[in-house]
């Protein structure tokens, strides 16, 4: 039987109505949640990005601004604007938009990012408190694969979660997320990268199965269980052979994997939908603490 669909789409705006509500109660005490980005350079992936979120913001009612600053800054200027930034009263969320340019230390400019306002959770000691089960803010692709998860009825709660990707943005927070003893989480997790061997013996046992390498179409319908969760977090652009123009796949081989998985996200559609709205989440919550 043909996989249900989980529509990211549609759990994003059932998250956006959530969060106007709560925008209004802090309105209502003079709050305006407020995030900015910082963009250093011109990266192409990071502009786009960047598009995203400004729409977002303005869908769901949290005021933004960009920080564009030259490729040529030094890191003590990039410094100076985050100090700027977290001394900010009216501004509740930054984040900063990686890769940098070669000069710049990206972990020295993401430690300074004040915790409290480090709503992609990028800063260490976000990271730290991740992986200690503490309140933190979750970066925000992992927190919209758990929120995917929820809102389509899967909660990993007790299921084998096998996540391909070990990276810092994604695969390693989603560990964190998933091991705790928490609502949403308490699952047994196992983690894979280019060093396992037999990748298939491993996806093979997810009752979950969280994609996220950057290798299009590379997980097939023989790596996946009958039944199986799949949540694809790629993001690829190889060309289409019938129009010739570039298109978006994920990291799943999309039309042979939803004829034997339970559930499975779409690309675009899935998980990308989700993610900058958990960024309008994280922004409310800080703006939430801050008003008390
Ligand atoms: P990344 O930093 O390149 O990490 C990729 C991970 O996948 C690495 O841990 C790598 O293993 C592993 N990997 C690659 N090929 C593999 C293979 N053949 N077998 C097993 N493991 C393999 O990528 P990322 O930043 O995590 O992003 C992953 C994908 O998600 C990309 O397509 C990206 O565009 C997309 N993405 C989407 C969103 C969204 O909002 N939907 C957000 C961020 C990223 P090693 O560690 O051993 O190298």
């Amino acid at each position: 039987m043909p996989a249900e669909i989980i529509d990211g789409r549609k759990i994003a705006a059932d998250i956006q109505a959530d969060l106007k509500q709560r925008i209004n109660h802090l309105q209502e005490k003079g709050v305006s949640p407020k995030l900015v980005t910082i963009l250093v350079g011109e990266d192409p992936a990071s502009i786009s990005y960047l598009r995203g979120i400004t729409r977002t913001c303005g869908e769901v009612g949290v005021l933004t601004e960009s920080a564009r600053l030259p490729a040529t800054i030094t890191q003590q200027e990039l410094l100076t604007k985050i100090d700027e930034l977290n001394r900010d009263s009216k501004v509740h969320g930054i984040l900063l938009f990686l890769p940098l340019p070669g000069q710049l230390n990206a972990l020295e400019a993401e430690s300074a990012i004040s915790p409290d306002k480090d709503v992609d959770g990028t800063n260490p000691i976000s990271t730290g408190k991740l992986l200690l089960g503490e309140d933190t803010f979750f970066p925000s692709t992992p927190y919209g694969v758990q929120e995917l998860l929820m809102r389509s009825g899967h909660d990993p709660n007790g299921k084998h979660v096998v996540i391909v990707g070990r990276s810092n943005i994604v695969g390693k927070p989603l560990v964190g997320i998933f091991v705790q003893k928490q609502k949403g989480a308490n699952a047994t997790v196992t983690v894979c990268h280019t060093g396992t061997k037999n990748l298939s013996a491993f996806t093979r046992q997810a009752d979950i199965l969280v994609a996220a390498m950057g290798r299009a179409k590379a997980i097939t319908a023989d790596m996946v269980r009958e039944g199986t969760v799949v949540i694809d977090v790629g993001v690829n652009f190889i060309p289409d052979p019938v129009t010739g123009k570039n298109k978006q796949v994920g990291d799943v081989d999309f039309e042979a994997v939803k004829e034997v998985a339970g559930a499975i996200t779409p690309v675009p559609g899935g998980t990308g939908a989700v993610t900058s709205v958990m960024l309008m989440v994280n922004t409310v919550k800080a703006a939430e603490k801050l008003a008390g």
